[in-house]
C-alpha cells in the first residue's frame, strides 16, 4: 500500500511540527510541537491519531502533547526513546507553567500511562512499521524510518553531521524512497566553521570578558546546547584553556543535568568512559554552581558565567540577569543555539540596541557575540547526509524559514538527483 504524508506544522517555518504519515486506515503522527514566536501557534490536526511518535523533547517536536493529553486518551500510544520520555517531562512541565492555557491536572499521568520507549533501531509494528535511529541531536533524538515496501520515508528530524561532547552524530546511510529534511541551517550561506576554530573563539569571547571583570551571559534551551556547553566549560577550565570561574546554571537546566547523567548509556562512549574511568565527574563539576537566593543576587554578583533559560530571551530567569547586565560594556551576552525571527533573541542578534523587558526598555550596552555551537546540520552538513541516503528519489524540505528551504532546494536540485518539494502547512501528498 503506498504512503500518504499530511503536514500539520512545521513545513514552512521553524515551529510546531507535526507530520502524520498513513498507509490505507493506518496512520502515525510524527511529533507535535507548538510554535513560539509572538503569539503560540499549533498544529493544523484534523483529529489525533491512535499512534504518535516523538523525535525529541524540545518544545517545536513536542509541547502540543499536554494539548492532546489534557484528557484521558486510551486508544492512544506514544512512542519516544527513554531520555526523551525523560527530558520532555520537564519540559512540558516548565510549558505549562509560562502557557496561557489550562491543563487538566492529570496531563501527566494520562501521557505517561500511554507512553512506550523504544530502542534506536528496534522495529515497531503499530499497524504500520518504523524504528528510530540517532538524530545526533540531542540525548535521545531521533530519526523516524517508517518500513514500507513500496519504499521506506524517512523523517530526519532535527539533525546534526557533528560529534558533540554528549552525543553521536546522526546515523546515515539509511534506505528510504522518500526523505522529509529539517533546513534550518540550510541557506546556501550557512557553513559553520570547524568546531576547532569555533571553540576557540568560544574560549577567546569569554577570557577577554573574564579578563575585563566582566560577566558572560548565556541565554540556552533547557535542554540541548546547555549542556553541551557546561561540559566544555568544565573541561577548558580544567585543563586551564579559560581561567576558572564559577558557572551558575539556572532555570531547568540543571535538572535536565540530572536527566543526562541519568541516561548517559545513551550518550557516546567517550563520555561514559569519562565518567567510568576518571574521578572528576564531567556532571558534578566544581565550577558549576545554581542560585539559592530567590532574587538571584547570589548568581548576580558572585557568578562569571550564566547558562540560563529561556533560549531566545521570552521571558524566564534570563531577563532577570539580562536586566542587571546589559547596561554595561564589559559584559557579554553570548548566543549558542538558533534564536526564532520575531522573538527579542533574533532582534538582539539582528542588532538591536534597545529591548522592552516587562514594560521597561533596556539598553544594551554589553557586547553580543554568537558562537556556532549547533544542534543542526549546515548546508554541506545536510547535503552530504541527504546523499548518504540510499535509494532516495524524493526530498520534502521543511522545518526551516523559506529563504533556506529555497537555497537547500536549489542544491539539491544541481545534481538532478531527486525531486525537491517545499510543502505548506495544511499540504498532503500521496507518495
Ligand atoms: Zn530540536
Ligand atoms: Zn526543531
Amino acid at each position: 500500500m503506498f504512503l500518504k504524508i499530511a503536514f500539520w506544522g512545521g513545513a514552512n517555518e521553524v515551529g510546531r511540527s507535526c507530520i502524520e504519515v498513513s498507509e490505507g486506515r493506518k496512520s502515525l503522527l510524527m511529533d507535535c510541537g507548538v510554535k513560539i514566536g509572538r503569539e503560540e501557534e499549533y498544529p493544523l490536526l484534523e483529529k489525533i491519531p491512535r499512534n504518535i511518535v516523538i523525535t525529541h523533547s524540545h518544545l517545536d517536536h513536542a509541547a502540543y502533547l499536554p494539548h492532546i493529553f489534557a484528557k484521558p486518551r486510551p486508544h492512544t500510544t506514544l512512542y519516544m526513546t527513554k531520555p526523551t520520555r525523560d527530558l520532555i517531562q520537564l519540559m512540558i512541565a516548565d510549558y505549562m507553567r509560562v502557557s496561557r492555557n489550562e491543563f487538566g491536572p492529570r496531563v501527566f499521568n494520562n501521557m505517561l500511562t500511554r507512553c512506550r520507549a523504544v530502542e534506536y533501531r528496534q522495529v515497531v509494528d503499530c499497524g504500520m512499521k518504523f524504528s528510530l535511529h540517532n538524530s545526533g541531536h540531542l540525548l535521545g533524538s531521533a530519526s523516524v524510518l517508517v518500513h514500507n515496501p513500496a519504499g521506506n520515508l524517512l523523517y530526519t528530524s532535527d539533525l546534526s553531521t557533528r560529534t558533540s561532547r554528549i552525543v553521536e552524530p546522526v546515523e546515515s546511510g539509511l534506505s528510504a524512497k522518500t526523505a522529509i529534511v529539517e533546513s534550518t541551517y540550510g541557506g546556501k550561506g550557512d557553513v559553520m566553521p570547524p568546531i576547532k576554530e569555533e571553540m576557540e573563539r568560544l574560549r577567546r569571547i569569554i577570557n577577554n570578558t573574564l579578563k575585563k571583570d566582566g560577566k558572560v551571559l548565556v541565554p540556552a534551551f533547557a535542554v540541548g546546547r546547555a549542556q553541551e556547553l557546561i561540559l566544555m566549560l568544565d573541561a577548558y577550565m580544567k585543563g586551564g584553556l579559560i581561567e576558572p570561574a564559577p558557572i551558575y546554571i539556572d532555570g531547568m537546566i540543571k535538572k535536565a543535568l540530572h536527566l543526562f547523567r541519568h541516561n548517559v548509556i545513551y550518550a557516546r562512549q567517550e563520555l561514559q568512559r569519562s565518567i567510568l574511568m576518571s574521578d572528576s565527574d564531567p556532571f558534578k563539576s566544581r565550577y558549576v554552581f545554581i542560585p539559592e537566593r530567590k532574587d538571584r543576587s547570589d548568581a548576580i554578583e558572585e557568578g562569571s558565567i550564566i547558562i540560563t533559560t529561556s533560549g531566545m530571551m521570552k521571558g524566564g530567569p534570563v531577563m532577570t540577569y539580562f536586566n542587571e547586565m546589559a547596561g554595561e560594556r564589559k559584559n557579554t551576552l553570548l548566543f549558542v543555539g538558533y534564536q526564532a525571527p520575531g522573538t527579542p533573541g533574533r532582534m538582539i542578534l539582528d542588532g538591536a540596541r534597545k529591548v522592552r523587558v516587562h514594560g521597561k526598555e533596556i539598553e544594551v550596552k554589553m557586547k553580543v557575540e554568537a558562537v556556532q555551537i549547533s544542534g543542526h546540520a549546515d548546508h554541506p552538513g545536510l547535503l552530504h547526509y541527504i546523499n548518504s541516503i540510499k535509494g532516495l528519489e524524493t526530498v520534502y524540505i521543511v522545518h526551516g524559514e523559506e529563504r533556506k528551504r529555497k537555497e537547500l532546494k536549489k542544491s539539491l536540485e544541481e545534481n538532478e538527483r531527486y525531486e525537491v518539494i517545499l510543502p505548506k502547512n495544511g499540504e498532503k501528498f500521496e507518495l
